[in-house]
């Protein structure tokens, strides 16, 4: 499969649509897509399936208590040293966020939940292996993931694309 210049929101769009119709009407889902957001290089089922598991996740987060979960697509700028630890260059990005007002994530584990076949769903629940198939979709792209969670609060995944330079 080739990477090709893809228009971020088409894909988010059929997402959006995929999920309304799959995810019961009591949990809100709000989007916030930038409509003119640059392209970005990428094969497109790939990039489907990376915003499909982080909304499938979000929504086990919020289907018990009936929350809210919240999508954004826009174009943002990485400063050099901006991002901790992070291996993207300085440059313009693509920033997917996905948002969940579940019980957030545990300190004692949020390093592991990238690892294939971590998880803390019950027995046939989850296979551990959402997290670990974006992370590894993101590194082919020479993108990346960020997690922000508080505890009992909600969870925010950040995700990185790099943007086609324009031309001039
Ligand atoms: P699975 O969904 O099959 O458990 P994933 O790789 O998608 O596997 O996620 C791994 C683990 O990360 C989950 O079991 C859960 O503990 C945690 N996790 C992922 N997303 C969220 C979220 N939005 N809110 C809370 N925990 C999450
Ligand atoms: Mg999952």
């Amino acid at each position: 499969q080739k990477k090709i210049p893809i228009h971020l929101q088409q894909i988010l769009r059929e997402v959006m649509k995929l999920t309304r119709s799959t995810i019961p009407s009591n949990i809100q889902i709000t989007q916030d897509i930038q409509q003119d957001c640059p392209m970005v290089l990428a094969h497109p089922t790939q990039i489907h399936q990376v915003a499909m598991n982080l909304i499938t996740n979000a929504y086990h987060a919020v289907e018990r208590k009936s929350g809210k979960i919240d999508v954004r697509l826009t174009e943002t700028r990485i400063e050099a040293g901006e991002l901790p630890d992070s291996i993207l260059a300085p440059g313009r990005y693509a920033l997917l966020s996905v948002s969940d007002t579940g019980d957030g994530i545990n300190p004692a584990i949020i390093d592991k939940i990238f690892d294939p076949y971590f998880t803390t769903k019950e027995q046939g629940k989850g296979t551990g292996l959402g997290l670990a198939v974006v992370f590894g979709i993101l590194k082919e792209h020479l993108g990346d993931i960020k997690v922000y969670s508080k505890w009992g609060n909600g969870t925010t995944f950040n995700v990185y694309l790099p943007i086609i330079a324009k031309s001039e």
